[in-house]
C-alpha cells in the first residue's frame, strides 16, 4: 500500500564571509585569486606554537546575519576545537562553535503558495574554513589559502515541508546575506555551500523519520534537484518494505543520483572541548545595539513598503527588492522625478531590466543614472518627446551615456506639438488620401485612424499625436459642413 508521506527538511548553510583578512590571522581572504599557497602564515598552516588572534570584523558580520535572522545574540560565547584528521585540516582540528554559538533561536520568513510561513533558525556561529584538496588520478593537491577564512554556518531547525519551501528559503537567506553584505553568496564559487538534511514520515506522525543528509551543494537548482531525487529515494526504500540508513550523502551531478559518502560521525566522535588559545567572547548590549542600528531595511520590509506604502503590485515590488541595489536605484528615480512612481516601475522593471540584460551588466553600473531616466519621464510629460518615441531614447541613452535631453536634440527627435506646422502635414495627408477622406464622410469613421497613421508617417512618428488628432478632426468636419 502507499502510504502518504511528509517530507521533513532542514538546511545547513555555510557561508565564507567578506572580511579581507583571515578568522585567526592577518593573511588575506582572496584566496581565489591567488596562486596557490601564497596566502598563508603560521597560524592558518597549523604551524605548532602560533596562536590564533580573533577577527572582530567577522564576529560583527555573524552577528548582523544572526540579527538579521531574527536571532538572540549571546551575552557569553566561546570557541570550541573539533577534533578530526584530514589532509585539509593541518591543525587535526577545526576551531568552532559547540555548545555556546554566538546566536540562537531565529527565523526567516518565507512564502510558500502564496502563504508566509517562518523556518525556525537554530543558531548562527562562527568557525574557520579548510584548506582545499584538488584530487587528480591518484594524488592529491592542498592550498592552504583557503585554509582558516571565516565561514558562517547557519542551521535551520527541520521545519521545511517541501522542495520548494528548501528553494524559497535558500534564495531568501542567500539575498539576506548580500544585502547586509556579509557574503557574496557566490555558489558556483563555492563562497555559499548548502547541506540539507532529509527525512519522509507518514502524513499525520509525529516522529521522525531516519535522515540522510547530502553535503556540499552548490547551486539552488541542484538543491532542489537533489531532494527531489533523495526524497522519492526514500520513500520507495520504505515501500518496498526497507528502512532507510542515517548517512552523508553527496551528488552525483553527471547521474543525478544521491551517493553515500562516509558514515555519519556523531558529535561525541569530534571530542568538542573549549578552545584553550582564544579568550570566550563577552558582547556587551551596547555594541549589539550599535550593530543592530547599522543593518539596512531588509528585503522583505523593504517589500512591504513597496506593497503598502507605494501602492505598488506585489510583483513589481518583489522585482524591485531581489537585490539593494535596485531598490536603491528605484528610490533616487523617484525622488528625482517627482512623478507617478509606478511610471519609474515599470521602466526600471522593463526597459533598464532589458537592456542591462542584453549587456550583461549589473545596474550599479548602468549607463544610465536614476537622475537621467527621471529626466527622460519628465520630457515625455512635457510633451518634449512622444511616449512611443521614449524607448529610442532610452536605448540611445545607455549606448551614449548622455541625457534625455542631448539625445532628443542630437537625433532631432523632438516632438512637434507646432500647430502651423501640423497643419500643412494634415493638408498634405487630406490632399492625398481622397478614397479615406470620402470614406470618412461617407460614415466610416475608421478612416481616421488610416489617416492619422499616414500623418505619422510623414513626421517619422515626430508628430504629436493629440495635436494631429484635433487638427485632422476640425479640418474633416469643415469638409463635412462644406459637403451638406
Ligand atoms: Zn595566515
Amino acid at each position: 500500500m502507499i502510504c502518504d508521506y511528509e517530507t521533513v527538511i532542514g538546511l545547513e548553510v555555510h557561508a565564507e564571509l567578506m572580511t579581507s583578512s583571515k578568522m585567526f590571522c592577518g593573511c588575506s581572504t582572496a584566496h581565489r585569486a591567488a596562486e596557490p599557497n601564497t596566502l598563508v602564515c603560521p597560524v592558518c598552516l597549523g604551524m605548532p606554537g602560533s596562536l590564533p588572534v580573533i577577527n572582530e570584523r567577522a564576529i560583527e558580520f555573524t552577528v548582523r546575519t544572526a540579527l538579521a535572522l531574527n536571532c538572540a545574540i549571546a551575552e557569553f560565547a566561546k570557541f570550541d576545537r573539533k577534533n578530526y584528521h584530514y589532509p585539509d585540516l593541518p591543525k587535526g582540528y577545526q576551531i568552532s562553535q559547540y555548545d555556546m554559538p554566538l546566536s540562537r533561536d531565529g527565523w526567516l520568513e518565507i512564502e510558500v503558495n502564496g502563504t508566509a510561513k517562518r523556518v525556525g533558525v537554530r543558531r548562527v556561529h562562527l568557525e574557520e574554513d579548510t584548506a582545499k584538496l584538488t584530487h587528480i588520478d591518484d594524488y592529491s593537491l592542498v592550498d592552504f589559502n583557503r585554509s582558516g577564512v571565516p565561514l558562517l554556518e547557519i542551521v535551520t531547525e527541520p521545519d521545511i515541508r517541501s522542495v520548494g519551501a528548501a528553494r524559497e528559503y535558500a534564495t531568501r537567506l542567500r539575498q539576506i546575506l548580500r544585502w547586509i553584505g556579509v557574503s557574496t553568496g557566490d555558489m558556483e564559487a563555492g563562497a555559499l555551500r548548502i547541506e540539507p538534511n532529509i527525512s519522509v514520515r507518514p502524513r499525520g506522525t509525529e516522529a521522525f523519520g531516519t535522515r540522510t543528509e547530502i553535503k556540499n551543494l552548490n547551486s539552488i537548482r541542484v538543491v532542489a534537484q537533489s531532494l527531489e531525487y533523495e526524497i522519492q529515494r526514500q520513500i520507495d526504500l520504505l515501500e518496498s518494505g526497507g528502512a532507510v540508513v542515517q548517512q552523508t550523502l553527496g551528488w552525483d551531478e553527471a547521474c543525478s543520483v544521491t551517493v553515500p559518502q562516509r558514515s555519519k560521525e556523531f558529535a561525541e566522535d569530534y571530542r568538542y572541548f573549549p578552545e584553550p588559545d582564544l579568550p570566550p567572547l563577552i558582547l556587551s548590549s551596547a555594541w549589539v545595539h550599535d550593530v543592530r542600528e547599522s543593518l539596512p531595511e531588509l528585503p522583505e520590509e523593504r517589500r512591504r513598503r513597496y506593497v503598502d506604502e507605494l501602492g505598488l503590485s506585489t510583483y513589481d515590488a518583489g522585482v524591485l527588492t531581489a537585490d539593494r541595489a535596485t531598490g536603491v536605484y528605484f528610490e533616487q528615480a523617484v525622488e528625482a522625478y517627482d512623478g507617478d512612481l509606478k511610471k519609474v516601475a515599470n521602466w526600471v522593471t522593463g526597459e533598464l531590466f532589458r537592456l542591462l540584460n542584453e549587456m550583461d551588466t549589473s545596474i550599479e553600473l548602468s549607463p544610465v543614472t536614476p537622475e537621467a531616466l527621471a529626466g527622460l519621464l519628465r520630457i515625455v510629460d512635457d510633451g518634449v518627446v512622444s511616449a512611443s518615441k521614449a524607448k529610442d531614447v532610452f536605448q540611445a541613452m545607455v549606448e551614449t551615456g548622455k541625457s534625455a535631453q542631448d539625445v532628443v536634440e542630437e537625433q532631432g527627435l523632438r516632438q512637434i506639438s507646432d500647430q502651423d506646422r501640423l497643419l500643412s502635414v494634415v493638408d498634405a495627408v487630406i490632399d492625398e488620401n481622397p478614397q479615406a477622406v470620402e470614406d470618412y464622410l461617407g460614415g466610416k469613421g475608421a478612416a481616421v485612424g488610416y489617416l492619422m497613421g499616414h500623418a505619422m508617417r510623414m513626421t517619422r512618428g515626430q508628430a504629436n499625436p493629440g495635436v494631429v488628432r484635433e487638427l485632422l478632426g476640425e479640418r474633416l468636419a469643415t469638409l463635412e459642413s462644406s459637403e451638406q
